[in-house]
């Protein structure tokens, strides 16, 4: 072949390089060339042809980087699909793609190659004796003849540490001039299962895991709709077993990198050293270890990862689980390509022709219509393992509350009678607010002054412990303020209510009780989230607040009593999505409570008791629930009934923005007629002093959605470069949540 196409580090096309001066260059190597007047860049060939560049001169590839290909063929099929399925390049997907050590960039002057693989000392035949001298040798020096003969029959050449003979054997060996010592590069090698030591499965979970058996011999996606406590990671583990048995690979990713650990520490005592974290919080050199031993050996591996390990280079995978498939922290919102880590993981695993389990106790409403049209096999498991009851919930009336007298500061009579009958028995409780800090923000009551971020539309958020008020939005701090600003006669009021504050309640109200905090300001590391947990699970603490990271896929014994402050705000989102959001959220964090002998309560204070989300949280509830969000969905045309497409602009200055934002969605009105929406500013319409101003085109479903994409990219392409745009970022977020 003449020419190849290069994946560069850059958010362009491929470029066509000449290639004719490598020997045997294959697809998926890493290359340096040269591009633009003087960078060197390495990059990685895509493509090889005979068909020279219409325009242009070409420039010759400079340098192979390694003697093997750094990417399999279903790797470049894969990224070819992200990138043209979100709108993105191949050069943006290989940044997010590859471990730093080997992922291609700019060079600066010298080439510079960051990782090469490790390397072992070797002795090696140089002249085999004749068999004279061999005879001779094997009768006057029979340890020299022994080794020779090894290596003989190992194909001339073994690992010095495989080879125990005396170094004096050796150095005559070499001084005779029959062998010499040399290097090559050492491959890792899979560690066998020594034992596999599977879960014995109750009588509910074998039915389940046979309902996936059989589902997954004819759909190649099943949707695992368990209850909290139901022990689904149990049957995904036979599943496992029996992939690896085959010496196939197995991906199981979760949601967040701070899930992996335990989740890793469990599957480990069942599938040994074959089990691998993969996120990224590993150091560099770690993730490139583990890229490299994946690509040059066989499969056999169970990945556990967070949705970076989608993009190591599986041999032979047979089989992808996709925990907690519902968790919108599976999409990725910056940088581009903005993918969905469930949706990407089927196809990940179709391309493989691999079976992909999704397994949630909420499961979305996009994965439960698939199962409902038969997309995906649908199996449900209702009862929890060891058979403890579900929790029962209660809902709590905010306003009468208030209304009787029986409302102290943020509690509710209901709860607080119940927190303190749990402390007298010495049993846990998680209080639940998705809000961290103290207020969500400060107001002055004369003038009604209230601080805000100048550099985002938003207010911000007093913290207690550090004295300030900070944007949630772009880390802006001052400190706190004890005056108005504007009237400077007036102390300012702390409005609303988060996690510090309900810690503070908290002791006040049960001066005896131990409080601990659980959001992202105290978790600021994995150790420190993982301290916490422990902690607390250790019987560290009786009571746990936090936010939205208490509801994720941990397992407390103690806690008997779940008290969620403030449910309102989960519901009054503005997003067609909010409904089905507080549902999951509310059901995760209640799915906390009562998981071993003791039946656990759940107390839900809420101003709005009539919404029928309530009436839906017994876990039996959510098919009905399902069926009437997504009539509601079809009615309006939501998703999954439809695709968006949700296209931001950003700029500094206001007008510049508009009149950018108001032409392209002329071109795109042109060609989609209504199904444009907007210009509209969204509710935070300024971020890091950016304005920004979205536009959202719902395609029916019934529409070709890769002719849409293709139409948008062409529009948004064309507006990049036009003046009118001029310094606005434009993106594109297909399927956004
Ligand atoms: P889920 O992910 O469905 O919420 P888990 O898989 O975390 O549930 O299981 C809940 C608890 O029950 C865990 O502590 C788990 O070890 C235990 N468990 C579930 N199934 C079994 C089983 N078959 N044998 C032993 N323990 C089990
Ligand atoms: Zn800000
Ligand atoms: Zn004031």
């Amino acid at each position: 072949m003449t020419f190849a196409d290069i994946i560069l580090p850059l958010a362009q096309p491929c470029y066509t390089f000449a290639v004719s001066h490598i020997p045997d260059l294959k697809v998926g190597e890493a290359v340096a060339v040269q591009f633009g007047q003087r960078s060197v860049y390495t990059g990685i060939v895509l493509r090889l042809h005979n068909n020279p560049p219409k325009r242009g001169k070409v420039k010759p590839v400079l340098k192979r980087l390694y003697n093997f290909a750094l990417l399999t063929p279903k790797q470049i099929e894969f990224w070819s699909w992200m990138a043209s399925y979100y709108l993105s390049t191949l050069g943006e997907v290989m940044r997010i793609a590859l471990p730093s050590l080997v992922k291609p960039h700019a060079q600066s002057e010298e080439l510079y190659i960051p990782y090469s693989l490790p390397t072992e000392r070797v002795l090696r035949v140089k002249n085999m004796p004749t068999a004279e001298e061999f005879e001779r040798l094997s009768r006057r020096a029979p340890r020299r003849a022994a080794l020779l003969s090894l290596l003989n029959a190992n194909g001339g050449e073994i690992a010095r540490r495989e080879c125990s003979a005396d170094s004096s054997i050796i150095s005559a060996l070499i001084k005779a001039g029959y062998i010499e010592c040399g290097e090559r590069e050492c491959k890792p090698q899979v560690q066998p299962i020594s034992h596999t030591l599977l879960p014995t499965l109750s009588e509910a979970q074998s039915r389940a895991l046979e309902r996936i058996d059989s589902g997954l011999a004819v759909c190649n996606v099943a949707l695992l709709h368990g209850v909290t406590s139901s022990g689904k990671t149990e049957i995904y583990t036979h599943r496992i077993a029996h992939a690896l048995a085959q010496g196939q690979d197995v991906l199981f990713l979760v949601p967040e990198i701070s899930l992996t650990t335990q989740l890793t520490e469990r599957l480990q005592q069942m599938f040994g050293q074959r089990v691998i974290s993969y996120h990224s919080k590993l150091t560099p050199l770690r993730r490139t270890q583990i890229y490299m031993d994946m690509l040059l050996t066989d499969a056999g591996r169970l990945i556990v990862g967070a949705r970076s390990a989608l993009f190591l280079p599986y041999k032979n995978l047979g089989l992808v689980v996709v925990d907690e498939e519902h968790d919108s922290s599976y999409k990725q919102t910056e940088p581009s390509p903005r993918y969905h880590g469930r949706d990407a993981a089927v196809m990940l695993a179709s391309l493989h022709g691999a079976k992909t389990i999704l397994g949630s106790a909420t499961p979305s409403l996009e994965s439960f219509n698939n199962a409902m049209a038969g997309k995906y096999a649908g199996v449900t498991l209702m009862s929890r393992y060891g058979g403890s009851l579900p929790p029962k919930i209660i809902i709590s009336d905010t306003l009468r509350a208030v209304k009787r007298g029986e409302r102290k500061s943020h509690f509710n009579k209901e709860l607080l009678d119940r927190i303190e009958e749990r402390l007298q028995r010495g049993e846990q409780i998680i209080l639940f607010q998705n809000r961290r800090g103290y207020a969500p923000y400060v107001e002055c009551p004369r003038c009604g002054w209230t601080a805000r971020c100048p550099h985002c539309n938003v207010t911000l958020s007093r913290h207690l412990k550090s004295s300030t008020l900070r944007c949630h939005y772009c880390g802006y701090s001052v400190t706190e303020l004890q005056y108005c600003p504007d009237c400077k006669t007036s102390q300012l009021e702390a409005k609303g209510f988060g996690t510090e504050k309900v810690e503070e309640e908290i002791a006040t109200l049960f001066p005896s009780a131990r409080v601990l905090r659980l959001d992202s300001d105290v978790a600021s590391s994995e150790s420190a989230y993982n301290r916490i947990i422990q902690h607390f699970a250790d019987g560290g603490a009786d009571i746990l607040v936090g936010t939205q990271i208490v509801a994720k896929g941990l397992d407390f014994k103690g806690v008997t009593l779940i008290g969620i402050l403030n449910a309102d705000n989960l519901i009054l989102a503005p997003d067609f999505r909010a409904v089905e959001r507080a549902w999951q959220t509310l059901l995760q964090v209640a799915g906390r409570a009562g998981r071993r002998d003791k039946a656990g309560e759940v107390v839900i204070q809420t101003s709005d008791v009539s919404h029928p989300l309530f009436a839906a949280l017994s876990e039996q509830g959510y098919q009905h629930f399902a069926a009437t969000q997504l009539r509601e969905r079809q009615m309006f045309n939501y998703p999954p009934f439809s695709r968006l497409i949700r296209i931001t602009l950003r700029h500094h200055i206001p007008a510049h923005l508009a009149q950018a934002a108001s032409a392209l969605g002329v071109s795109l009105r042109a060609k989609f007629g209504s199904r444009v929406l907007g210009p509209v500013t969204p509710l935070i319409d300024r971020i890091r002093d950016q304005y920004i101003v979205q536009i959202i085109i719902k395609i029916e479903s019934s529409a070709p959605f890769s002719r849409a994409r293709a139409i948008v990219a062409e529009i948004v392409a064309e507006h990049r470069a036009s003046p009118t745009a001029k310094g606005v970022a434009i993106i594109c977020d297909i399927d956004p949540v």
